[in-house]
């Protein structure tokens, strides 16, 4: 596959591009905060930068036709409308987290849905590296947004270099049920983008998820 990564100076875009490069995959396009390049026209383009990028990734992608795999978090609303838009044109696989243990983890939540009601405490509690802009994390939003709850309460802690961890307590006056995952390298995201930009090739325009594309 010929492809293209936008954020490819970033920590995701190294990792994308050393796992593509092992499948066999050819980088012909990237773009970063110092510019472009485009050595071809690649056939997908995985955007894993940040949210000052996302206006320009759209450009990007309108002008190329061509599927958009993206992971960047701290997307909002307005954003999200632009993809589903440039979703009518190409097919646009979204994910604020590419790891197969949460999606699996987001699963298991949907079943605790069952069982618990209000009377529950459920809370939120995700740790990343120093470096991460955005609070709270892309996933823990994901998987808040599982929980039917007006209100949640989110705990976000920036240390070291950790690869990112998310952990859902759910308490009642006699119990606590914890569900936990933590991600032990960056390759627990980049396996996902490459099953998605593979699956991508085959499908047709349309807004998808990593669960859909894993289903
Ligand atoms: P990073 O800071 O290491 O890299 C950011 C990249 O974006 C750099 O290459 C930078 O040059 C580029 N960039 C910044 N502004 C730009 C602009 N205006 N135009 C073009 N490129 C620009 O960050 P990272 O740790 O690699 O993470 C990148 C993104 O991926 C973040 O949003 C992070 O939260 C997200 N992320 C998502 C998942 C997931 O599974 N969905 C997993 C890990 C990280």
């Amino acid at each position: 596959m010929k492809y293209g990564i936008i954020g490819y100076s970033g920590r995701m875009g190294q990792a994308i591009e050393e796992l593509f490069s092992e499948a066999g995959h050819q980088l012909v396009y990237q773009k970063d905060e110092a510019g472009e390049k485009e050595l071809e026209k690649p056939e997908v383009i995985i955007d894993f930068s940040l949210k000052e990028a996302f206006a320009e990734t759209v450009k990007v992608i309108e002008q190329k036709q061509v599927a958009l795999v993206i992971g960047t978090t701290g997307l909002d609303q307005d954003d999200f409308a632009e993809l589903k838009r440039l979703a009518e044109e190409v097919p646009v696989i979204q994910s604020f987290n590419f790891s197969i243990g949460i999606n699996i983890l987001s699963e298991l939540i949907n079943k605790v849905n069952q069982y618990v009601d209000q009377d529950w405490d459920i809370e939120i509690s995700e740790t990343h590296h120093r470096f991460k802009k955005d609070k709270p994390s892309g996933t823990a939003i994901m998987l808040g947004d599982l929980i039917d709850r007006d209100e949640l309460e989110m705990h976000s802690k920036r240390l070291g270099s950790e690869f990112g961890e998310h952990e859902v307590d759910f308490a009642s006056t006699g119990e606590v049920l914890t569900l936990k995952h933590r991600a032990y390298s960056r390759e627990a995201f980049t396996r996902g983008v490459l099953i998605s930009a593979e699956a991508a090739l085959d499908l047709d325009a349309g807004f998808y998820t990593f669960k859909d594309i894993l289903n």
